[in-house]
């Protein structure tokens, strides 16, 4: 029917198809490929940027961990050179007390223990430069030896036989105290040297005074006592050589005097005018044989400093 309205479309008309939802049209989908190819890009860019991020900080962090470590192995490095100085330094100084007749004047054996030490400490800055200290400390302890027996060598403050043999003898090392010796040593001697103090030798003051001392006494007596010395500063030789006389370090001081001091005897006569003597026996009443005296001439030849290279690893 003419008037009745038609579904029939007319040309140039489109039919456009609902979708289910009816909210969209076929244009907007490739503009929702592109929202979403852009989310999906922007997701990756900003998931790149955050990998970037993170590898560059733990490279930093790994660059930062080996400029520590580098750090510390310089450090390291730097101090056991300074401890390898320092070790130098004090045995230059050492060398200028070898030969000395007293062998713990300069204690080889401890320098040696600081040095494994050290070795030991070689991971350690902090410890390796401790060392070092005691090292140097060490070393100023021999200067101060050096320095003190240059003037102890050169004056004779008691003006005294005793001290010009002592000096004599110790090279300035070995003190002469010319005091009250009997209360000292807890006995009646002419003179003594203590364990304490083995560089001292005690001269009793009211024996020295006597009648009959005189210098050629005086320079036996110091020849005994400096055998004494010896004996405690070197203990080692000396643990073998008083084989040769049972024991008895005083006998093997008596001997040390009769083998290097020329013309001495243990009895004296000793004439304090032209009808008056006296006679004198010092020491202990023993002249040593010549075994004995070839024992102490073996003793006194290996005694003293004798500088060796200081081993870390020993
Ligand atoms: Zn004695």
């Amino acid at each position: 029917m003419p008037d009745e309205e038609t579904a029939v479309p007319s040309v140039g008309e489109s039919f456009v198809e609902e979708s289910p939802t009816g909210s969209e049209t076929p244009t907007a989908r490739p503009k929702r490929l592109a929202v979403i190819l852009l989310g999906v890009a922007l997701a990756l860019t900003i998931g790149a940027v955050i990998f970037l991020v993170v590898q560059l900080l733990s490279a930093n962090s790994r660059i930062a961990e080996q400029n520590r470590e580098l750090d510390h192995q310089r450090e390291l490095i730097e101090k056991k050179e300074t401890f390898g100085t320092a070790m130098a330094q004090l045995l230059e100084t050492a060398s200028l007390l070898d030969g000395s007749l007293m062998s713990s004047l300069v204690p080889l054996d401890s320098y040696e223990s600081i040095a494994r030490l050290a070795w030991s400490h070689r991971w350690s800055a902090g410890s390796v430069e401790a060392d070092t200290r005691r090292i140097q400390s060490e070393e100023a302890t021999l200067k101060d030896l050096v320095s003190e027996a240059s003037v102890q060598a050169g004056s004779n403050t008691s003006g005294t036989t005793y001290e010009a043999v002592i000096d004599d003898l110790g090279g300035g090392h070995v003190t002469t105290v010319i005091d009250d010796a009997d209360t000292l040593c807890e006995a009646d001697v002419l003179a003594c040297v203590v364990y304490d103090d083995p560089f001292a030798v005690h001269f009793d003051a009211a024996d020295a005074g006597q009648p009959y001392m005189t210098d050629w006494l005086r320079t036996g007596i110091a020849y005994h006592e400096f055998a004494h010395v010896l004996q405690m500063t070197n203990p080692d030789a000396t643990d073998t050589a008083l084989e040769a006389f049972g024991g008895d370090p005083e006998t093997m001081a008596d001997c040390f005097a009769l083998t290097y001091l020329s013309g001495w005897t243990l009895d004296h006569r000793v004439y304090v005018s032209s009808y008056e003597y006296w006679d004198v026996s010092i020491g202990y009443g023993y002249t040593c044989d010549e075994t004995q005296a070839q024992a102490v001439r073996d003793w006194y030849g290996q005694l003293g400093v004798h500088l060796r290279p200081i081993s870390q690893s020993r």
